[in-house]
Parts: structure tokens; sequence; C-alpha cells
């Protein structure tokens, strides 16, 4: 073995633009701030809980989640993010050599943790503005040892459907092929399937605190599966990635009956609508979301050009340029005074650079 390993070469450290905006929209996280919960809880315990090591599994964590979707405390794996928990669960269900197969594009994490792990990534292309994704027979009749589906999906908003997935689902227990079903925006959408995960003998559910949760720099992430999945990824991740402070804050978060996620989660989903609305009028035609971003096409105009523009207006949002699939920004619902800051800056950015919208004629923008 020669240091640095070869296969790391193409691997670059993870450099996302994080030059201070007024208005940031680029990342998905929550604009109503954190959950006063765990907000409380972390100001106590960093008072007088960090002098000894938490529980090496994030027991309060994972006791809640039990305790908030009735399921047995051993179908529960937590991690520094979920990002850490599909990074251990990619080993534990795979060797390097071995394979993942995604749709294209999907959360951008997932390939990094593949070459990071030494796997290879099967990516099957997948147009939101066009239907429900290709049969899953393309993820799955490839044999790969790990399927990754994020529903919502990340960077489109669309969800597969649940005739799509019970279909994915069915193929892959025939083949003993691990499932992975990324539910980092499921808090947005009308339906999971978290809750039926832990009857499933390969399913893993991820969830995250980062989004609806707004506690993104505290990370952390659980899932939920059968209790031989749950071990084994618990195995491969090791003790002590879910700081006491972040899992005292995180259960008292996930067990508060304030009601204050709920209001998050119905005030994100009624300025999703009003965002579609305002980009409708403008001509622009996004793509169906469930998350709490949507996806909107730029005409042939450069996603990163129209990206840079908006910066130069104090607005980020994050530019998605997929060849041969779309060329798109994707926006982070906010409260209605970001937004309306954005529409302005977007209206500005549309006129200086010509950008198109759906329907006009010019390359990537006529809808079929
Ligand atoms: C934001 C996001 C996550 C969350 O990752 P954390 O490590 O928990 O912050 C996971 N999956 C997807 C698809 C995401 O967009």
């Amino acid at each position: 073995m020669t240091f640095p390993r070869p296969d790391y070469e193409a691997l670059e450290r993870y450099l996302p633009n994080r030059t201070p905006v007024a208005v940031d929209l680029s990342d998905n996280t929550n604009l109503w701030g954190p959950h006063p919960a765990a907000d409380r809880t972390l100001r106590e315990i960093a008072e007088n809980g960090i002098t000894r090591y938490p529980s090496a599994y994030a027991d309060r964590l994972r006791d809640a989640v039990a305790e908030r979707f009735g399921v047995d405390a051993s179908c529960v794996t937590t991690g520094c993010g979920s990002d850490d928990v599909l990074d251990s669960a990619f080993r534990a269900a795979s060797a390097p050599g071995g394979t993942v197969a995604t749709l294209n594009p999907t959360f951008s994490m997932i390939s990094a943790l593949a070459s990071m792990n030494g796997l290879s990534t099967h990516a099957v292309d997948w147009d939101p503005w066009a239907g429900p994704p290709p049969p899953p027979e393309e993820l799955v009749g490839t044999d790969p040892d790990i399927v990754y589906v994020c529903r919502p999906n990340n960077p489109t908003g669309t969800a597969a459907p649940r005739g799509w997935m019970d279909d994915l689902l069915a193929r892959a227990e025939r083949r003993g092929t691990l499932v992975l079903i990324d539910e980092a925006y499921a808090d947005f959408a009308d339906d999971d399937w978290l809750r039926t995960a832990s009857e499933r003998e390969r399913v893993l559910v991820l969830r995250t605190l980062s989004k609806a949760y707004g506690l993104a720099g505290l990370r952390i992430g659980y899932a939920v599966g059968s209790p031989t999945v749950a071990l084994e990824v618990d195995k491969s991740r090791g003790p002590y990635k879910v700081s006491a402070v972040a899992d005292a804050s995180a259960a008292a978060a996930l067990t508060d009956s304030s009601g204050w996620t709920d209001n998050v989660i119905q005030e994100s989903r009624m300025m999703r609508g009003v965002l579609v609305e305002a980009l409708r009028q403008r001509g622009f035609e996004p793509a169906p979301s469930a998350a709490n971003f949507v996806l909107v096409r730029v005409g042939s105009v450069p996603a990163a050009l129209v990206d840079g523009e908006l910066r130069a207006r104090g607005v980020a949002v994050r530019p998605f340029d997929v060849p041969g699939l779309f060329n798109a920004i994707r926006i982070t619902v906010a409260p209605w005074e970001l937004l309306e800051q954005f529409l302005a800056a977007f209206d500005s950015v549309c006129e200086g650079l010509g950008v198109e919208p759906d329907g006009a004629k010019g390359p990537g923008g006529a809808r079929p």
C-alpha cells in the first residue's frame, strides 16, 4: 500500500461556498431558528455536563427516537449528523471495490462517501420534470451492495412514488440488498417510510436534526431499521460519536410537546407554496417539491452565473448544472421577508442576464 492512497487522488476536501451573505437560501437549514427546547438543554448541559464522556451510543437520543416513533430502542442507530450514519452504513454493508446504486442527481455527499469507502457509484438519471424515476430494476438489477434513495430527493425536492418504492424494496429484499432511505426532508413531505422500517430486514431509514429542527451546528443524525441492521451500523460507526450536548439537546427536541417543530413545518409548507406560485407567475415551473426547497430551471444561462449574480445582490442559492438533465438553481424555503428579497434579486438577475423562463423557447427552457 502506497501513501497517499492512490484511490484518494481524485478525492477533495468538501468546500462549500460559505461566504457570508445577507439572505442565505443555499443549504436547506431552518431559517425560522433553532428548536427552543434544544437550545435550553444545550445551555444547561454546557454548564455542568461536559467533563465526562457521553454514553457510548447516545442512549438519550436513541430512547427519544424509540419513544417518538413507537419502535424498540434496538431498532435505532445514531451518529454525528446523518452523514456519519450514512458513512457507517456504507462500511457495514460493503467492502472496498463494492457498489452503491443511486438516482442522479442526488445528495452530493453520496459520491464523496462512496469514494472515501473505496466504493463506486452506479447512478441512474431521473429528470424530475419528466414524471417518476426509471424502473427500480435499473438500480437493483446491477447487483449493488447498497441502494441509496433520498426521499424527498435533494436537490430536486421530488419524492419517488409509493408504488415505485414498494417495487424497489421488494426487488432489493429478494436479492438481500441493503436499501438506505434518506428522509432528511420527510418532515416536510406527506408521507414517510420510517414508521415501517423496523419491520423490514434490510432497510435503514435516516433522519437528521439539521433541517426541520434547526440544529445543523450540533451534528445529530439517527436512523431506524431492523435490530440487526441498527447493530451492524453501530459496530461500524464506533462509540462516542454523538457529544453529550448533542445527545441531550436532540432528545429534548424530539420529545418536546410544545408544537414548535410542527409549526415550523406548517410554515415551511405554506411558504413553499407561496414561492412556487411567485415563480409560476414569472413563467417558471419548479420541479414538484415535497421538501423545504424548490428547484427551478434558469433557461440556457449557466446556473453558476445566475448564482454569482444573486450573490452579488446579497442572496445565496445553490446552482445545479446536471449534464443532459437540467440547468437550475435550488432555493431554500424561508420566511416571507427573505423570499421577498430573493424574488427582487432574482427579477433583477433574470433581466440582466436574459434568463428565459420555462415555456419560453431556448435550450433547457422548453417544456416537453
Ligand atoms: C442536509 C442533508 C442531510 C443531513 O446531514 P447531517 O449530516 O445530518 O447534517 C442528509 N441527507 C440529505 C439528503 C441532506 O440534504
